[in-house]
C-alpha cells in the first residue's frame, strides 16, 4: 500500500500537531485495512472514507482500487489517478468533524 498526503492534510497535521502520534497511528491502521476501518461517505463527498481519530475528529481518505471499481472516478477528483497503482491511499484532509466538512 502506497500513502499518498494532500498539501490540506500535512497543513491540519501541523495545526493539530498534538495530537500527532494518535493521527500516524490511525494512518498506519487505515493503510493496513482501508475498506474495513472507512466510512464510505456520501453526497458531495462520495467516494471518500472518513474515519475517527477521536471523538469527533475524523481522517478523510480516498483509496484508488475502491474509487475504480465503484465506479466513483467519475466523480471524485483524484488528479493523478492515471500515474497511481490501486493500492494507492490519499489522504485528504484531517479535523474536527465539522471543520473536515466545510461548514
Ligand atoms: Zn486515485
Amino acid at each position: 500500500m502506497e500513502a499518498l498526503f494532500e498539501k490540506a492534510f500535512t497543513k491540519a497535521l501541523r495545526k493539530h500537531s498534538g495530537i500527532k502520534k494518535q493521527v500516524e497511528n490511525k494512518v498506519r491502521m487505515i493503510m493496513e485495512q482501508p475498506l474495513a476501518l472507512g466510512e464510505p461517505l456520501k453526497g458531495p463527498f462520495r467516494g471518500f472514507y472518513s474515519c475517527p481519530v477521536k471523538k469527533n475528529f475524523i481522517i478523510i481518505y480516498l483509496y484508488c482500487h475502491a474509487r475504480r471499481k465503484k465506479g466513483d472516478d467519475e466523480i471524485v477528483a483524484c488528479s493523478d489517478c492515471a500515474e497511481r497503482h490501486d493500492e494507492t491511499l490519499k489522504f485528504v484532509l484531517l479535523g474536527p468533524h465539522d471543520e473536515a466538512y466545510g461548514n
